[in-house]
């Protein structure tokens, strides 16, 4: 595993980020997400997998509202998350996302992809917001790249640019959905590397991923879903050396 990966994880304190309960979602008639009960403690790191199709880039949709859910409650840092749009503005403006295709403005600079948002949405002067923006792109470690354009740069550094940009907005938690899954295999590390120190600041962290070596070294909880279901919660040594329910082992015979 890497370096920064040998370095045990803050531990998590009690508090809750993110509450899940009995929450249900359908696309039309089709039910998608089913009595899903889901308590995140700040400072958890959470990787969530099961096969393509089980909901989980539903699920982590729903909690920034990408996607209404239709039963249930979703409360995010104390807030719930109604059709009230306040709401759901608060929330946004607290929870960082970032997707498996990097979704850079391919007509703006790096750092004008970063100060954009900050700038127009959080009214930050924009030599503060470029102060901010360097400071990210020095901890995802591409500051040199600030000038360029999207295009002029590899996947990993796009995808690192994604999420220096999410940082300039102070979320308290990120949700990650396949970050690496676009990537060439060499690009993979760096994005990794990157998430891992991020794990190591204590941000609150949900990841859709099958990076099982990232999620043995980072998270402190696996969820495995499977047809819309959360099927089964575990520390990842246990997710990986035990795995309980038949879906889950499947699910691991076919990926390991
Ligand atoms: P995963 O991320 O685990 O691969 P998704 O959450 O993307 O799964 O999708 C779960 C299920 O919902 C899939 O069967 C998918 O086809 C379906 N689905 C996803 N988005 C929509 C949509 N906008 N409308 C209808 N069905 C959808
Ligand atoms: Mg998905």
């Amino acid at each position: 595993m890497t370096d920064a990966a040998l370095a045990p994880p803050p531990p998590v304190s009690g508090e809750v980020a993110v509450q899940i309960t009995g929450m249900n979602k359908w696309y039309g008639q089709f039910h998608v997400l089913r009595d899903i009960d889901l308590t995140v403690t700040k400072g958890e790191r959470i990787v969530i997998c099961g096969p393509s199709g089980s909901g989980k880039s539903t699920l982590i949709r729903c909690i920034n509202r990408l996607e209404e859910h239709q039963s249930g409650q979703i409360v995010v840092d104390g807030t719930e998350l109604t059709s009230n749009l306040k709401n759901v503005d608060k929330v946004r403006s607290e929870v960082g996302m970032v997707f498996q295709h990097f979704n850079l403005f391919p007509h703006l600079t790096v750092l004008e992809n970063c100060t954009l948002a900050p700038i127009w949405v959080r009214k930050v002067p924009k030599r503060e917001a470029e102060e901010t923006a360097m400071h990210f792109l020095h901890k995802v470690r591409i500051p040199e790249q600030a000038h360029k354009y999207p295009g002029q740069l590899s996947g990993g550094q796009q995808q690192r640019v994604a999420i220096a940009r999410s940082l300039c907005m102070r979320p308290k938690i990120m949700l990650f959905d396949e970050p690496t899954s676009a990537l060439d295999p060499e690009m993979i590390k760096e994005v990794l590397d990157t998430m891992i120190e991020l794990a190591r600041d204590g941000m609150t962290m949900l990841c859709v991923t099958h990076e099982m070596g990232f999620a043995q070294a980072v998270a402190n909880r696996v969820i495995f879903m499977d047809q819309g279901q959360i099927v089964e919660q575990n520390t990842p040594r246990e997710f990986f050396n035990n795995p309980r329910s038949e879906r889950s082992k499947l699910f691991l015979s076919q990926i390991l």
